[in-house]
């Protein structure tokens, strides 16, 4: 289906985009779409990075890992959600985010109209998960960074929304606090692209203290209002 086509039956339907399965429609009522033929080839080449990352040995986390968790969502993502690495649940179903840190990400996504099924893509900054939960190396996290570049490359978010302090200062190639990166966009630089970012604290640090809901909360309505600008 071309992407006149689309265009003509999301306005016929006046129907999220989300009902065919890619796209997004703002509170303007303004849908973008990509051609059908884009998003295979999208779906192949991000299939593709998935296959290299499940049998990658790049760093010694390959030896613990029982499966890789290359990343997951949709091939035309408003926004990419990169948190640190795989825990246990992630390990076994090579998944990103499925343990409880996972479902409430799902939830504060889904306060701001995002979701991994409709407009959201999940991603972490090492994909095996480094023993005993322990913080990913810099030599791990230097060694995945390629897969997670290709992968932002690939599905062109229009926002990155970064969880908690590794991933953020890993991206943002820094040693300043998450309490001092949170809450401000930013920029990522990938080649000649640039992409706006937003830092916030990682679920499981808000499963561990309540206090961090409210700020982490503010930097999701920012994210928000950004979305409804676009
Ligand atoms: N924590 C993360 O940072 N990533 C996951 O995928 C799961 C838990």
């Amino acid at each position: 289906m071309t992407v006149s086509d689309k265009q003509k039956i999301a306005d016929f339907l006046d129907m999220t985009s989300d009902f065919l399965g890619s796209g997004y429609k703002s509170d303007k009522k303004e849908y973008v779409f990509e051609d059908d033929a884009v998003l295979t080839a999208r779906e192949e080449s991000i299939e593709q990075i998935a296959q290299e990352i499940k049998v990658c040995r790049r760093c010694p986390l390959w030896e613990t890992r029982t499966n890789a968790a290359p990343g997951e969502g949709v091939l035309q993502p408003l926004v990419i959600v990169i948190g640190e690495g795989p825990g246990v649940d992630e390990d076994r179903q090579g998944r990103p985010f499925v343990g409880r840190a996972g479902q409430l990400l799902d939830k504060m996504l889904s306060s701001i109209g995002l979701s991994r099924n409709t407009n959201a893509f999940i991603a972490n900054v090492v994909k095996c998960r480094p023993p005993f939960n322990r913080d990913p190396h810099p030599g791990e996290t230097s060694a995945c960074a390629a897969f997670l570049e290709r992968q932002i490359i690939l599905l062109k978010p229009k926002f990155i929304l970064v969880a908690g302090r590794i991933a953020s200062q890993t991206l943002l190639q820094t040693t300043e606090s998450i309490g001092k990166l949170r809450g401000k966009f930013k920029e990522l630089k990938i080649g000649n692209d640039v992409y706006p970012l937003i830092c916030t604290y990682h679920p499981a640090a808000l499963l561990r203290d309540e206090e961090l809901k409210r700020p982490t909360w503010e930097d999701l309505k920012q994210l928000k209002s950004k979305l409804d600008e676009n």
